[in-house]
């Protein structure tokens, strides 16, 4: 009897336990390799993230597979980058979520940029917004507090962790703002000049005072037309512009024809679409290598 009581209490004490670390965690799938980060410094031991976007992996060309699926349909929280950015997949994703997961597309709750959505033809002038908020520090801070408040609507009791996480990480953003602020002031306003494989970092150059060119728009997925590779050409000999940018998910073969053409150097490679292998394994490494990487370029 008594080893049949023992194993009872021992049953219960089990269900109890676990049950309670279950509630206590919010199972967060991330469609951000920058919001899987703000995600797990906000939430700490609160939450467990999955990142279906890895990093390294061009955001742009993600396609939803089964597996990822079933990951966010068994999370509580689902994490999107927004402005626009998972809108290939967006409709399939919300319609197979059960309704008891909650979607926040992070960035739809920043202001946005907007771009003509094909600057090359006349007769279509409308604009769409620009998805790489994350290149702005100050963006970031504020999708840090989106992911905090998401998390204290999941789970109150823990409001005071969630703070303390989002307040900590927010002080990590401040430092690098301030470092960033130091490396730019080393290149003078008018060689502040940004030539980039595709149109990333509108938010950057707003913040620091560039002017951007890029090779393709918003998106990955569109060759540049010829008229536009001259274009630009011309205007990388005219502001006598030192170096253009190569990108860790994209192909480099534009961009060195460029280089070719215009006396430019390849300046070396930027993270423009999140975080990657190598230093920008972390947000701060990524903003710090592509600072310096950009800013000892062009000096
Ligand atoms: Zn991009």
């Amino acid at each position: 009897m008594g080893g049949r009581f023992a194993f009872r209490v021992f049953c219960v004490c089990f269900l109890f336990f676990s049950t309670a670390k279950l509630q206590a965690q919010i199972k967060v799938a991330s469609f951000s390799t920058v919001l899987s980060e703000i995600a797990q410094k906000v939430g700490g031991k609160n939450v467990v993230v999955t990142s279906l976007i890895k990093p390294g992996q061009d955001p742009h060309e993600y396609q939803l597979t089964p597996g990822d699926l079933s990951a966010a349909a068994a999370s509580d929280l689902v994490l999107l980058s927004g402005k626009g950015m998972e809108v290939s997949y967006l409709t399939n994703l919300r319609d197979a979520l059960p309704k008891r997961v909650q979607v926040v597309a992070v960035g739809d709750q920043i202001p946005s940029l907007t771009k003509g959505a094909d600057e090359g033809k006349e007769a279509d002038k409308e604009t769409t917004q620009d998805p790489h908020w994350w290149n702005s520090i100050a963006e970031t801070e504020k999708a840090t507090m989106v992911v905090r408040d998401a998390f204290t609507r999941l789970d109150g009791q823990h409001a005071a962790d969630y703070q303390a996480g989002a307040t900590a990480y927010l002080a990590v953003l401040k430092e690098l703002d301030s470092w960033v602020k130091r490396k730019v002031a080393e290149l003078p306003r008018n060689r502040r000049i940004l030539v980039t494989s595709h149109d990333a970092f509108q938010y950057f150059a707003k913040d620091y005072g560039f002017q951007i060119d890029s090779i393709e728009g918003l998106t990955t997925d569109q060759e540049p037309s010829v008229s536009h590779v001259t274009a630009l050409i011309a205007e990388i000999k005219k502001q006598g512009v030192k170096a253009v940018f190569l990108e860790n998910t994209l192909n480099p073969k534009v961009s060195v024809e460029i280089t070719r053409e215009s006396g430019a150097k390849i300046g070396g490679s930027v993270y423009a679409d999140g975080l990657g292998p190598g230093d920008g394994e972390t947000y701060a490494g990524m903003f710090r290598h592509n600072v310096t990487t950009i800013v000892d370029a062009l000096k």
